[in-house]
């Protein structure tokens, strides 16, 4: 058995990173300044984007987009239950209701056919969350946007480098959330941004995400004369800082290296663990390309012998760091008592949801450490 524990989702932090963070602590400028705004130019420009609005979460993100929207009381959102609880917490923080739909067994993403099912005369907007690095099918989510004039938010918290018959994950809609958080494919500690297609939604993100101060507040302290500002609106404190963008700016340089890293891990489990009686991710979507952000198993224990949570402890006992992506949103009280959500009404989500492990993805899992993870799997199910 290895040594050390295998900490799940520990990012690659590397000499650069560091030093980039020195100078900017030397600097005497860590707060929102010139780091933040190089880091949204970099991250819109590997978009593909036109406007990139950085916050300290795809939390933020989400809700921001959603009140950018004009999206509020009385109004639905349409999401899937098979995600973080951000996802939803920021719909209900907006003041609007969430609507789920259930997944595609296979892709475990968001199935357009229960979208469809779920359309109302309240519904303004479509949460698909990219699971795991997997574009959801946009084709027939864009398509339905379009027919109900929906606003499509993208949270695309696994997804930086996903894509879609040619377009980026995060450019389908009016918004794309991404999220930096410290296990996610690039990190900047806690750290958030919004891609939007449109000007006035990106100067409103801004707005937002300052106290609802108007724009010229962010450079209030610089050596361009002190600037008066003007609250327009209860805004947010949701900035990103320059501490935080330093590494976001090196990593962000390294955010192809850092996937293909995945993708070779990735083709590893799947040929490693091909022979157990778990089930492995479905075959990545022709045109498409996934983010690898999670690796899933299923534990059935009817196939295996052994539940899912009698793995996880055998996995951390072999020194192994695993999670579990998720619960599906409906298993929570909270929902359950506001909602009246119950998990059999989105019967695919609870079995993912009920048998689902990720194991270690991050680009930093040196070989010897992709080799212990296969054993620990191997002895866990035996
Ligand atoms: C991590 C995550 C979030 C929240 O991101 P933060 O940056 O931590 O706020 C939202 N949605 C999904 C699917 C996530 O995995």
């Amino acid at each position: 058995m290895r040594e050390e524990f295998l900490v799940f989702g520990s990012p690659r932090i590397e000499e650069d990173e560091i030093d980039e963070v020195v100078s900017c602590l030397r600097s005497g400028w860590i707060g929102t300044g010139p780091r933040v705004a190089a880091f949204e130019r970099l991250f819109a420009k590997y978009k593909g984007a036109e406007h990139a609005v950085a916050v300290n979460s795809c939390t933020a993100a989400l809700h921001l987009s959603i009140l950018a929207a004009d999206i509020g009381p009385g109004d639905e959102v349409i999401t899937t239950p098979m995600t973080f609880c951000a996802s939803v917490n920021a719909i209900i923080h907006a003041g609007a209701t969430p609507v789920l739909a259930d997944v595609d067994p296979l892709t475990m993403n968001i199935d357009p056919a229960r979208i469809a099912e779920k359309i109302t005369s309240k519904t303004k907007a479509i949460l698909p969350v990219h699971f795991a690095g997997r574009c959801c099918d946009m084709d027939p989510i864009c398509a339905l946007a379009q027919k109900h004039n929906l606003t499509i938010i993208e949270d695309c918290a696994h997804a930086i480098e996903t894509e879609y018959k040619g377009r980026k994950a995060g450019c389908f809609g009016d918004f794309g959330c991404f999220s930096f958080y410290v296990t996610k494919n690039i990190i900047t500690g806690e750290g958030g941004l919004i891609v939007a297609k449109y000007p006035k939604h990106a100067a409103r993100l801004k707005v937002l995400a300052l106290h609802g101060m108007s724009s010229d507040a962010w450079k209030r302290f610089g050596d361009e004369g002190y600037k008066h500002y003007l609250v327009t609106e209860a805004g947010f404190k949701y900035n990103m800082m320059d501490l935080q963008a330093a590494l976001g700016l090196k990593q962000m340089a390294k955010v192809e290296a850092y996937w293909k890293r995945r993708a070779e891990i990735w083709q590893h489990y799947l040929t490693a663990l091909n022979d157990l009686p778990v089930t492995l991710p479905a075959p990545v979507e022709p045109l498409t390309r996934h983010g690898y952000h999670l690796f899933t198993l299923l534990v059935d224990k009817e196939r295996t012998g052994v539940s899912r949570d009698e793995f996880l402890g055998r996995m951390t006992q072999a020194k192994i760091g695993v999670g579990v992506h998720y619960l599906s949103v409906p298993e929570h009280p909270y929902y359950q008592e506001r909602f009246g959500w119950n998990p059999d009404d989105y019967p695919h989500a609870r079995d993912i949801g009920r048998q689902t492990v990720s194991l270690p993805m991050s680009a930093k899992l040196r070989d010897q450490d992709v080799e212990d993870v296969i054993r620990a799997v191997r002895q866990s199910l035996a």
